[in-house]
């Protein structure tokens, strides 16, 4: 199971797996941060079918095409934007991961790379963000054969040196 979650360093939209997944704003019509570099690496198509979708709804996903990105598909979900705690937060967020992976899991799609959701902008805890995370795949692949592979993206170093411990210690228990 564990071998299923892997934690790397770098930047999404290089990525060569078939879908990533857009930390994107409810409007899904581009925004900062990985959001925006997304955009930027697909092309203005990207920003042509996320028009005709009609936004989404916070712990929601949509699917589009990844046009000029090496992944062919991107799954637009919206995290929450941390408010103190006890606005439903946690729920939410859980929920972005497993409506990303039950849309993979549909699309048929074996391998997706995960950035880390909300913790840029929208100002969730990183701590608390990683094992929300890695706690909701990891029971979501127990049940599910795919996807085969979840990437966990990091962009900075401390985020990766804090999915891989709690992905040890995941492990371990
Ligand atoms: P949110 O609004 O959901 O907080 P952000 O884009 O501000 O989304 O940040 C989400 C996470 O994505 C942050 O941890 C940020 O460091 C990371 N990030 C930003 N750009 C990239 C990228 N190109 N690849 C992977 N992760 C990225």
């Amino acid at each position: 199971m564990p071998e299923r979650l892997i934690p790397i360093q770098g930047d999404i939209t290089k990525l060569q797996v078939e879908a990533i997944v857009n930390a994107a704003n409810n409007s899904l019509l581009g925004g900062g941060g990985v959001d925006g570099a997304i955009h930027r690496a697909a092309g203005s198509e990207l920003l042509q079918e996320c028009r005709q979708l009609n936004g989404c709804a916070t712990g929601e996903a949509k699917i589009t095409k990844g046009y000029k990105l090496p992944a062919k598909w991107v799954i637009h979900t919206v995290g929450p934007v941390w408010k103190g705690g006890n606005q439903g937060e946690d729920n939410l967020l859980a929920s972005c991961y497993l409506h990303s992976l039950a849309l993979a899991e549909e699309h048929n799609i074996k391998t997706i790379a995960f950035p880390a959701i909300s913790t840029g902008v929208y100002g969730f805890p990183i701590e608390r963000a990683t094992k929300i995370a890695v706690t909701q795949v990891n029971k979501f692949l127990q049940s599910h054969n795919s996807p085969k592979q979840v990437l966990f993206v990091c962009f900075s170093q401390d985020a990766y040196l804090m999915y891989q411990q709690l992905l040890k210690d995941l492990l371990k228990s």
